[in-house]
């Protein structure tokens, strides 16, 4: 079995689209003006060498297992035509990392693990190797491209690990080759094809915006990685071809890279991190509704309940299925805004908080 030699290609071939994208960010003077800490430095340097560990021991792993116990399989479907392995290997791989993105911010416990991918205020290549080492283990296409090798498909899991490595690379990179395309008009038929199909970096910088309040961004959406399809399948796409301008998470609390990295066996110091020892989330709700002036613009209206900045959004929905909601106030005007969540008619109070009393 010829795949020791397997991943020295493509690991050839990423290093080479990195350092294209690598050279194209600095050109275009992209880390002068970065707002990256050491921290950030640190853990999307060690970021990228976890993923490659992660992915050469899943390998392993799936030939071991394989070898004790499935000999059978080791390349058993080595004769299949590269047009039928290839779309076999990448559309099971890129839906099944659709569902375990989208999961990963539907459920706390996966969040925690995601949550530093989303803590990055700049854009950059390097944002892609943002997530925990116990996110990568458990990335359900990784070890799809594991047994797809095992089963003797090597060449289509290269090809397609090159597409997809080119697709998410340009996809969080700080040059958007896209910009151009929606600058010129008469080339949208073919904007309109590529988006409608992959993803391009004004699709993911939209789910990497700090809030959806900008008109931009949707951190609750646009959860695909290679292709659009999935969230225009599944309902979560946002076609904007615009690119918020700020990044990050709403409730930001700085955190190490070693509690980013490898939570829950390291935590972080400050007990309001989300990844500390005794962070826990708890609802806010209130039993009187919020009377204020409020002055004309986009605001969010907390939905789940756990925000600490009642009735308004502070970010802490991720983990679950609920989104907050976006209202506009046209000219400055007094509000009256539900806190106990059970209104009819969100994000106005409806008096529903009266039955609490009773
Ligand atoms: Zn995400």
């Amino acid at each position: 079995m010829n795949w020791l030699n397997i991943p020295n290609i493509d690991v050839y071939a990423v290093v080479a689209i990195l350092v294209f994208f690598a050279a194209l960010e600095v050109i275009h003077g992209h880390y002068h003006e970065t707002h990256r800490n050491k921290h950030d430095w640190t853990l999307e340097l060690i970021g990228f060498f976890v993923v490659a560990a992660t992915k050469t021991m899943q390998v392993l792993a799936v030939v071991w297992i394989g070898d004790a116990l499935l000999p059978a399989y080791s390349n058993v479907l080595s004769s299949w035509s590269i047009w039928l392995a290839l779309p076999f290997y990448l559309l099971i791989d890129d839906v099944s990392q659709y569902w375990y993105h989208r999961f990963a911010h539907e459920y706390e416990w996966l969040w925690k693990h995601h949550r530093v991918h989303h803590a990055a205020k700049d854009m950059g290549i390097l944002v892609s190797y943002r997530n925990s080492w116990v996110y990568y283990m458990l990335m359900p296409n990784l070890w799809w491209g594991a047994i797809c090798t095992y089963l003797g498909l090597a060449p289509a899991v290269i090809l397609g690990l090159i597409i997809k490595q080119v697709v998410v690379t340009s996809s969080h990179s700080t040059w958007t080759w896209d910009r151009f395309w929606y600058r010129h008009k008469w080339l949208n038929p073919i904007t309109t094809a590529v988006e409608r199909i992959f993803v391009t970096p004004a699709f993911h910088y939209s789910h990497h915006g700090r809030s959806m309040a900008d008109n931009i961004s949707d951190p609750n959406g646009n959860f695909g990685n290679t292709f659009s399809l999935w969230d225009q399948l599944f309902g979560t796409a946002k076609f904007t071809r615009q690119y918020p301008a700020e990044f990050g998470l709403q409730e930001d609390t700085d955190d190490p890279w070693y509690a980013h990295l490898l939570y829950p066996f390291m935590k972080a110091p400050k007990a309001e991190s989300e990844l500390s020892k005794t962070f826990k989330k708890e609802k806010q709700t209130g039993t009187e509704p919020y009377r204020e002036v409020l002055q004309p613009g986009t605001y969010l209206y907390c939905q789940c309940g756990y925000s600490k900045d009642q009735p308004f959004c502070n970010g802490y929905h991720n983990g679950t299925k609920i989104k907050p909601m976006k209202f506009e106030v046209k000219s400055e005007r007094r509000v009256s805004l539900c806190t106990c969540k059970l209104t009819k008619t969100p994000p106005y109070c409806d008096d529903s908080h009266l039955s609490l009393r009773s």
